[in-house]
């Protein structure tokens, strides 16, 4: 395309309205049109499923996104619709038989019950990385990592659609306990002042792209004032790429949104657009292309994550057309994550020896400007944990794995050694190679 043509292609997007965001939770489940046409059975168990986690979904992901000839195997339809499967059998049934007594403190029950049995809270994050000023704990910050914070804005609690397989869908669920959110900036910016080892500040969720530009900028704005220099990058933790790509073109605030992230970088700092993706597919629309180019040109880099999914995106090709795709539109791929152990996870989980593949066979079909995310890796508590490959050594069969990022500066890029197990999906089933009693980072 030549620059005059992505301009009027612009023009044409921006003078269409922007259809109106329309969304559907779970008490709206039969008022999506092409439900209609799927069996009611299949409903019911939708139901039954999102009394437990969250649902959410707009109307752009269902009309642009999801391939309804070819639901219910279809990826995007699997990544915001609740399945049966996402719940163990046991856990199905009871909340099932709940709902059908039609008694509701038994069914609120039933469902605490069940949450409470999924980790809601995986890799400690509730008690492990909340940072304090003056003594005081900071609800909405967590800093694990030297370099980088992470901050919950509380008007950013929510997304424009769910994933089913959140790892943070304990926050979503209407629990207020299971929440972090941050009650205003306040507190991240005393919080900085004191700690000057810090470079990078993650502006998380939900989705802060949920936010007006206005409570945005009352976020971002004080952190360009000089006391903060030693903030090098701020980076923007978001799916609305995906699932709402109107917020960067035609929103009502998407041109002051613009202007926000030039004024992040003619303050001189890196603004890093971290976007989620877990299929080519979802990069597909016009509106998606658009986007992508806007943020570009304020200046703001757009790197690219998301986890290995079974039923989602388990195919190598898949994943190389992906990262393929993004090069292409000027995104840098990031990092491949392994589902978390939390919530669905015995629905969306991936042998580590079947995840290492893929990622193997994928990054086999790309160039070198292609080949930059890291993974698989582990967000456990310990730290990201890489799956670097499978080997033999010695003649025992072993994973060889390292620190990408560890609560331990030192324990990183030290490259350790675990039993091959071809069933282990998370770090806490690993054990160590070569007769070792422990991980050389357990005490
Ligand atoms: C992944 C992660 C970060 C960022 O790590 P990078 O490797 O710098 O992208 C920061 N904090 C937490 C808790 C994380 O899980």
């Amino acid at each position: 395309m030549t620059v005059q043509e992505i301009i009027n292609t612009e023009q044409i997007v921006k003078e269409q309205p922007t259809p109106k965001f329309k969304v559907y939770t779970a008490r709206q489940l039969d008022k999506v049109e092409q439900l209609k046409s799927l069996p009611e059975a299949l409903r019911a168990e939708m139901e039954v499923v999102a009394e437990v986690l969250p649902f959410r979904v707009n109307q752009y992901v269902i009309d642009e996104l999801i391939d309804w000839n070819n639901v219910v195997e279809d990826p995007l339809f699997q990544l915001t619709f609740p399945q049966r499967g996402m719940l163990k059998e046991e856990h199905f049934k009871k909340i099932k038989l709940a709902k059908e007594t039609g008694e509701k403190e038994l069914l609120k029950q039933a469902v605490a019950e069940v949450r409470e049995a999924l980790n809601p809270h995986p890799a400690g994050q509730l008690e492990q990385n909340i940072p304090r000023v003056n003594g005081e704990p900071v609800q909405g910050i967590q800093h694990k990592y030297s370099e980088t914070v992470l901050f919950f804005p509380s008007s950013g609690q929510v997304c424009h659609s769910y994933c089913t397989f959140c790892f943070r869908w304990a926050q979503f669920v209407g629990d207020s306990s299971l929440k972090m959110a941050a009650k205003e900036s306040g507190q991240l910016q005393d919080y900085l002042r004191e700690h000057r080892e810090v470079t990078d500040v993650l502006i998380t969720g939900g989705d802060p792209m949920v936010m007006k530009t206005k409570n945005l900028r009352a976020y971002l704005e004080p952190l360009l004032s000089p006391e903060f220099d030693h903030i090098r990058t701020i980076r923007i933790g978001s799916k609305a790429l995906s699932f709402w790509p109107y917020r960067f073109v035609s929103d009502a605030d998407a041109d002051d949104l613009m202007a926000l992230f030039e004024e992040v970088i003619a303050a001189g700092k890196t603004l890093a657009f971290m976007a989620h993706y877990n299929h080519w597919r979802e990069m597909e629309t016009d509106i998606h292309r658009q986007a992508v180019k806007r943020i570009r040109a304020t200046g703001a880099q757009i790197r690219s994550q998301g986890p290995l999914l079974n039923h989602i995106n388990t195919s190598a090709d898949d994943w190389a057309k992906m990262w393929q795709t993004q090069v292409e539109m000027g995104i840098q791929p990031y990092y491949m994550f392994v589902e978390r152990d939390t919530g669905a996870q015995h629905y969306f989980e991936v042998p580590l020896a079947q995840a290492w593949a893929t990622y193997r066979n994928a990054m086999k079909q790309v160039s070198g400007i292609a080949r930059t995310a890291r993974g698989p890796s582990m967000s456990a508590t310990p730290g990201k944990v890489e799956i670097q490959g499978v080997a033999e050594i010695n003649g025992e069969k072993v994973f060889v794995l390292r620190f990408i990022q560890g609560r331990n500066p030192d324990w990183v890029q030290r490259p350790f050694f675990a039993q091959y197990d071809e069933n282990a999906t998370w770090l806490n089933h690993l054990k160590p190679a070569f007769g070792e009693e422990k991980f050389f980072f357990e005490e």
